[in-house]
Parts: structure tokens; C-alpha cells; sequence
């Protein structure tokens, strides 16, 4: 008969997280860093929306996100993609999900004190909130109110976006923010 308490001591302990870290040979300031994972982590997150992403509309993102451990001495990434598998079902977005792996990490992991960017790739929509139509798929709204109510997001976290069309464009939560805000005098 199974010893249940030898089995469940046989349980992994959680032993590496949800995040991977960059190499600390390209450990540098966060101004040069980002921009440097344009190319690199858009792409990412071309192939995580093709592969991971989850939308009854073929509806696809992917997001890689960019967060700095330990004030900056590491610096770490994790990705996530849209889950939406039916009309009436309830949206997880891919900032959202990379948002959730960076930030829990698993038992044990450190802890990031802050999320540096976000690099998005996606098919523009008209955004739900502001209605407005930008040249690349912004986050929504639903993730405006996430970044700015989270501690670890600040006004200036980046967010580099792309799309199919190869169009690109970056701007800061704080941009994001004021640029979908509802125009109350028209
Ligand atoms: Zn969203």
C-alpha cells in the first residue's frame, strides 16, 4: 500500500520560476537596454501570439514583459498570450498573462520591483474605451487600469508595439494613458 506522506515528499519543490533572466553580460542601464530588445523581443512576441495565443476570432497577441530585479543588478522576461476561446467568454490578455509570470513567479522566486516594458505584437483594433484606431494594437482598457493601479508599473514603464504590417511605435504608460483618455468636451 502507498505511504502517502512518502509521496507527496516526493512533490517537486518549485525550483525555477516563470521568469528567465538575461545574461549579465548584457546587464546595462534601462534606457539602453530597452530599446536594444526592440527587435529582439517584438519578435518574441510575434512567434508567442502565433504559437500560444488562444482567440475563437483568430484574434492573436503576444507580449513579452521586461522586469528588473533587485534594483537593477538582474534583469528578467516573461511572456504571455490573449485567451479568448469563445464570444461569451471572459478576456485574459497577453500583458495580463506576462504580467501574472513576472510577477509570480513561483514560491521562492525572487521578486521583480519593477516591470521596465512591455513589447506587444498584435492586429490593431479600435480601442473599446477611446474608440480611437492607432497604428498598432495599443493595450486596452481593461490592462490601462491594471498598469496603473500595479506599484511594479510606473508612469514611465515603456511598451514597444508591432503588428503584421511591420509598423511599429513605443510610447509610455503615461503617453498610453493620457492619449486614450476620453475627450469630455466633444
Ligand atoms: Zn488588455
Amino acid at each position: 500500500m502507498a505511504n502517502h506522506e512518502e509521496l507527496f515528499e516526493a512533490i517537486p519543490k518549485p525550483e525555477s520560476g516563470s521568469v528567465l533572466y538575461l545574461p549579465q553580460e548584457i546587464i546595462l542601464p534601462p534606457e539602453e537596454l530597452m530599446p536594444l530588445l526592440k527587435k529582439p523581443f517584438l519578435e518574441m512576441a510575434r512567434m508567442v501570439a502565433g504559437q500560444e495565443a488562444r482567440s475563437y476570432r483568430g484574434f492573436n497577441v503576444g507580449a513579452v514583459v521586461l522586469s528588473s530585479f533587485g534594483n537593477g543588478a538582474a534583469y528578467g522576461f516573461a511572456f504571455g498570450a490573449n485567451r479568448k476561446p469563445g464570444p461569451n467568454a471572459g478576456r485574459v490578455c497577453a500583458e495580463q498573462l506576462g504580467i501574472a509570470w513576472s510577477l509570480n513567479p513561483g514560491l521562492d522566486q525572487p521578486k521583480p520591483d519593477r516591470i521596465l516594458a512591455f513589447y506587444v505584437w498584435g492586429e490593431p483594433q479600435p480601442d473599446r474605451v477611446s474608440g480611437k484606431l492607432a497604428p498598432t494594437l495599443h493595450p486596452c482598457g481593461d490592462c490601462r487600469t491594471m498598469f496603473e493601479l500595479l506599484p511594479e508599473i510606473t508612469d514611465d514603464t515603456m511598451i514597444f508595439t508591432a503588428g503584421p504590417d511591420g509598423q511599429t511605435e513605443e510610447f509610455s504608460v503615461r503617453e498610453l494613458i493620457d492619449f486614450h483618455k476620453n475627450d469630455i468636451a466633444s
